[in-house]
């Protein structure tokens, strides 16, 4: 069980406490909740890694707000910081009007920048959500470019925003174009690896150049570095290199995503980085804002030719959350936090790989610096028919193109969502929060934040490792109990 330090009689009564204010929330708040319904507790206080309950009970935070708290909770530069802005009497609420606090937002999101977009960058300020600034970003390179199709990727997640725009008037429809994403174990071509990769690209390269290839012409090319939601899958760096290639050579602004992706989460300041890729425009949202709600849109000048209002939005002044941004901005840099992602993350990806190594239930681990996940599969079941390559009513078809006999189909087993969900459960149970993704809700992903530390580090893999065993152990139990006898009926 979680950790508690209150004694059984006021257990009891936080335990009657908490049950109360669930069920409150499960009658008053909206049934499209997600987290609140499988993380039933009732935060109280925070520090770091770990959240107390109101039952007392403590959790080490492998969620971090969806990848937000790349200091963890409460992190004393970022207190320091808000507390400095609202001690000062500076307005909060500024619309999009320049403030000092702004200014030294920027000053640390140019330090951090790739130089090359920082020398020539600009940042639109948004509604602070990612999806908002994915929606800027749409926006700016239509304008740009004149054009209205979109070039996405299967498993992509940038947000949940539709139809504001359309009911307002002002929509023109976008026309998305579905591309394969590199998915080495799930690969859409059957092969994986390196090839997977680079049919990948080439499938993106034909459609784009056949003049009947039915894409619209495309505006951007959005992509994450990591996909995220999508269940932890990284892109290859020589495969972002080739979309890189594939949109200038075509004159196609490629955005990169780095939502989720960003300040240090995957072992680089920006995950662009590893792979050298410069993008024309960056979305970023989540650890910009130190906790708070924050995103920006930062492109490169020439693509600066939208007209005032193009983009609006009332909230885009959060004063408290650009000081808790620079601040936590700041200190990723100065504390090399990215660096020890790097580090610390390959570790644990190499102790994943010993989990997987005696736990058949675990299909395939990966990910990068701190940005974890394990895809749960059926141990005994069949294997899973060849992801499809693409969407229905999208460019690509189900397989790649060329001669058959080159495709070694891969052997990964059927998703197992129910595993999933059952290691998440087990996990909480023993005071370890940890959330699932991935096409088929089967990928258990860890995101702790860039502070954690190697003692927490081990203490996050045992608790996982106990909450696997279990799961495993209930699984055979099933899978190997003799059938029922069968009830008493009416003779027949
Ligand atoms: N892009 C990516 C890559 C994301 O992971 C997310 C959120 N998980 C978004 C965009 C949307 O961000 P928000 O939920 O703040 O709208």
């Amino acid at each position: 069980m979680a950790v508690t330090e209150l004694p059984p009689t006021a257990q009891c009564a936080a335990d009657e406490r908490i049950q109360s204010i669930l069920r409150r929330q499960s009658l008053r708040e909206s049934a499209a909740r997600t987290y609140a319904r499988s993380l039933p507790i009732v935060p109280v206080r925070a520090r770091g890694l770990t959240i107390e309950g109101a039952d007392g009970r403590r959790y080490l935070d492998c969620l971090s707000g969806a990848g937000t708290l790349a200091l963890g909770h409460n992190h004393p530069v970022v207190l320091e910081a808000i507390r400095s802005v609202l001690d000062s009497g500076a307005p909060l609420h500024v619309l999009d009007l320049a403030t000092p606090v702004k200014d030294a937002f920027l000053d640390e999101l140019f330090a951090t920048l790739p130089p090359q977009l920082a020398e020539r960058g600009r940042v639109q300020f948004c509604g602070p959500a990612g999806t908002d600034a994915v929606e800027a970003a749409l926006t700016l390179v239509r304008t740009a470019t004149g054009r209205d199709g979109l070039l996405a990727f299967t498993g992509a997640y940038h947000g949940m925003t539709t139809g504001a725009l359309a009911a307002s008037g002002g929509a023109r429809a976008v026309s998305v174009t579905r591309l394969p994403f590199p998915y080495d174990y799930r690969c859409p071509f059957g092969v994986g690896g390196d090839r997977g990769a680079e049919l990948a690209a080439r499938w993106t390269e034909s459609v784009l150049d056949d003049d009947k290839g039915g894409v619209p012409a495309p505006a951007g090319m959005i992509l994450e570095p990591v996909q995220g939601e999508g269940g932890v899958i990284p892109a290859p760096d020589g495969w972002l290199r080739r979309m890189r290639e594939i949109t200038t050579a075509r004159g196609i602004p490629l955005i990169a995503d780095e939502v989720q992706t960003g300040v240090g989460r995957t072992g680089a300041f920006w995950a662009v980085e590893h792979s050298g890729v410069v993008p024309d425009v960056m979305v970023l949202s989540k650890a910009i804002g130190g906790s708070l709600p924050l995103a920006v849109v930062v492109y490169r000048d020439d693509l600066d030719v939208w007209s005032p209002g193009a983009h609006a939005g009332t909230f885009r002044g959060n004063q408290l959350a650009m000081a808790a941004g620079a601040a936590t901005l700041a200190f990723v840099r100065e504390n090399a936090l990215a660096e020890r992602a790097a580090t610390l993350g390959a570790r644990i990806l190499a102790r994943l790989r010993e989990l997987a190594r005696r736990h058949p239930c675990v299909g395939d681990v990966r990910g990068r610096g701190l940005m974890l996940g394990l895809e749960l599969v059926d141990p005994e079941g069949a294997a899973a028919p060849i992801e499809p390559a693409l969407a229905p009513g999208s460019a690509a078809p189900a397989h790649a193109p060329g001669p058959t006999s080159a495709i070694t189909p891969t052997s990964a087993l059927a998703p197992a969502p129910s595993l999933a969900a059952a290691v998440r459960q087990e996990c909480l149970g023993r005071g370890l929060i940890v959330e699932l993704g991935g096409r088929h809700s089967s990928v258990v992903r860890l995101l702790p934040p860039l502070t954690l530390t190697d003692e927490q580090a081990e203490a996050v893999l045992d608790r996982l490792a106990d909450a696997l065993e279990a799961v495993e152990r209930s699984y055979a139990a099933r899978a190997h109990a003799p059938l029922a006898p069968p009830l008493p009926g009416p003779a027949r």
